[in-house]
């Protein structure tokens, strides 16, 4: 018989899916059971600074520890977390595909589960880093859907800043972007609006 294996879960999908809310209740249901679980988040995600905030109900808790880039994680949880029954890692995107592969060490080593939450791609439809590496190896991933303001499932996140949508080359700045940092409002869209929203920064169809 095999060894049973700590789950490495990627839950993903566009802004505004419920990600957030999801986490909360994920870690809550631990927590009414007396076990202790390690929120953290990549401190490139300057929004809510320590917080992690839910759109949906305005809800938010502290993360109990911010990931700085070039960070171990399997060390720091080994060293300060070793004990938790899950960790839960809040916009999962911003992690280097290194930093993915310490927290399938974190699920093998230490046989603590970890569950991701994060944007599959950025608003260019553009995979993450760090979604590239868990959607390579995650144990089960889980596809979040939520709506396009079409009516149509939302796949993917555009983003507006100071109301102009934004694509490479047209307001193009680098893939992050943290919201509240400035002006922009990202919003779930369906391939088709994200499409002619592109099309029409470009004025022709490039997509
Ligand atoms: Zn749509």
């Amino acid at each position: 018989m095999g060894k049973s294996v700590a789950e490495l879960k990627f839950n993903f999908g566009p802004m505004g899916c419920g990600k957030t809310i999801d986490l909360l209740r994920a870690a809550y249901s631990y927590e009414e059971k007396g076990l202790e679980v390690a929120i953290m988040k990549p401190a490139v995600d300057t929004k809510a600074n320590q917080n992690i905030q839910s759109r949906i109900d305005g809800f938010e808790r502290s993360v109990n520890y911010l990931i700085c880039p070039g960070c171990n994680i399997l060390e720091v949880i080994r060293r300060k977390f070793s004990k938790v029954s899950c960790v839960i890692i809040d916009e999962a995107q911003f992690l280097s595909a290194e930093q993915i592969d310490q927290l399938r060490a974190v699920t093998l080593r230490l046989g603590i589960p970890v569950t991701c939450y994060g944007l599959r791609t950025d608003r260019f439809g553009e995979l993450f880093p760090g979604s590239t590496r868990l959607l390579a190896i995650a144990d089960r991933l889980v596809e979040m859907d939520t709506i396009c303001e079409c009516g149509s499932k939302a796949t993917m996140t555009g983003c507006f800043v100071d109301g102009k949508f934004t694509t490479k080359g047209a307001n193009g700045a680098g893939q992050v972007l943290i919201d509240g940092a400035t002006e922009a409002r990202y919003v779930a869209l369906c391939p088709r609006c994200h499409a002619d929203y592109t099309n029409g920064v470009y004025g022709k169809e490039v997509l």
